[in-house]
């Protein structure tokens, strides 16, 4: 451990966008950070690899301009003008992505790429790093007071004013902080997906894939260059388990499709093939702050129901957990009473919008139609395709 140092005003417990982006803001405002991670960097996380247009704006508005725009042209992360949607019955159109406020444009960038860049920040903000996997909070009197951490060989106790859980899906923190609120299976998706190269690939285009088999859910086509490109499915978790089914082989039922099958070039191969759970942010009565510390990202649970997005919102739970931990902090005052502001920026900024896209991602699945219409007879100019695809 740094210094043998155990004590911090901050413990973020992991690195992904939600926990470096919480860290970095915080370490921004001088504050003493020790972000955790049980993985070392750069690693993989199981993932589409897209970045909405407002994630980029909000690292911008950072101050990472500088760390994106090299990436941007190193190629570790590829421009996207515009997705291509295909309804279930074939029909395909192409829309152009709207910009952000600012004038950014959604992009794709491999996670393993993506989350060290964020990780870079919180460091060069003064964030402290460390490789420890956190057992548990320590909780003393009704107050979260720091972690329990092992590294393979020692197991340690590190104290904090506040700790930040940013551990994803299958949050340790969140089990021992929630107790028995659990997301259901119809706030849950379960999703596979793989690199490939030799594939021939619409430029700068995503693509989405609504059809019969694997309602509720989608399967994508997230292009990385003009040849390789992250190719996966996922569908509703209570969908998925009402019949056997397997998500290799539907997402090799997918390359079949005769509409992906001839773009397959020779040397076509999928690698790093690889499932993860998603927890949606349409789940009902669910804490987010407690006495001593905040959930943040997947941790907390704040992926969009309808298009299985996270990055976005993780990185904008991030940002206001640090505005109300700075403010706490400053304060001297952790208690929920304080902290319980986020969780009250939470429902009102990214809660409330989930809940109702996970009505309209229900209202496609019983009318699947309705996908067809849109397709076949909306052009880009109209505003409802606009506003929907203002929304991914
Ligand atoms: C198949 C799939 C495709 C997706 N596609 C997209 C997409 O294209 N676009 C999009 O916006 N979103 C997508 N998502 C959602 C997105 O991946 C998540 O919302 C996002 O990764 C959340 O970031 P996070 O920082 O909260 O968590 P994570 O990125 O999961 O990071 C959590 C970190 O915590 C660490 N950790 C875990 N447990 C411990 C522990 N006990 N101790 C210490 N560290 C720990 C992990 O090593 C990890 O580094 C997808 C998800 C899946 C599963």
């Amino acid at each position: 451990m740094n210094n043998n140092k155990l004590n911090y005003e901050v413990v973020v417990v992991g690195s992904g966008p939600a926990g470096a982006f919480t860290a970095a803001l915080l370490a921004g405002k001088n504050h003493d950070v020790l972000l955790l991670d049980k993985d070392d960097f750069p690693r993989d996380k199981i993932c589409g690899d897209a970045l909405p247009a407002k994630a980029l704006e909000l690292l911008y508005t950072a101050g990472m301009g500088e760390a994106i725009d090299a990436a941007f042209k190193n190629g570790n992360i590829y421009p996207l003008k515009s997705m291509r949607l295909v309804s279930p019955k074939g029909h395909q159109r192409s829309y152009p992505l709207i910009k952000s406020a600012g004038g950014y444009s959604a992009a794709v960038a491999p996670r393993i790429f993506f989350d060290a860049l964020i990780r870079e920040e919180a460091i060069r903000a003064g964030a402290k790093v460390h490789r420890a996997a956190v057992e548990k909070p320590i909780i003393e009197n009704n107050m979260v007071a720091g972690v329990k951490v092992s590294n393979g060989q020692e197991s340690l106790e590190i104290r904090a004013k506040v700790v930040i859980g940013a551990d994803g899906v299958a949050s340790n923190l969140a089990r021992a902080l929630r107790g028995r609120e659990r997301h259901t299976r119809c706030h849950r998706a379960i999703a596979i997906r793989a690199y490939a190269d030799n594939i021939e690939l619409y430029p700068q285009e995503v693509e989405f894939y609504i059809y019969d088999h694997i309602l509720p859910g989608y399967a994508w086509i997230f292009p990385l260059s003009d040849n390789r490109a992250n190719i996966g499915l996922g569908m509703r978790l209570d969908h998925f388990r009402s019949e056997p089914r397997n998500l290799k082989k539907m997402l090799d039922l997918f390359l079949n499709l005769p509409l992906i099958k001839p773009r397959l070039k020779p040397g076509f191969k999928l690698e790093n093939i690889a499932s993860w759970p998603l927890n949606f942010g349409s789940q009902k009565g669910l804490q987010y702050a407690f006495p001593g510390a905040l959930l943040v990202g997947d941790a907390g649970g704040f992926i969009s129901p309808l298009t299985g997005g996270g990055i976005n919102r993780s990185l904008l739970s991030g940002q206001l957990a640090a505005e109300v931990v700075h403010q706490a902090l400053v304060k001297g005052d952790l208690s929920l009473n304080t902290l319980a502001q986020y969780e009250m920026f939470c429902r009102k900024k990214l809660l409330k919008s989930l809940r109702k896209k996970h009505t309209l991602a229900n209202t496609l699945f019983l009318f699947p139609g309705l996908v067809d219409l849109f397709v076949h007879h909306l052009n880009d100019h109209n505003p409802l395709a606009k506003a929907f695809t203002s929304k991914l």
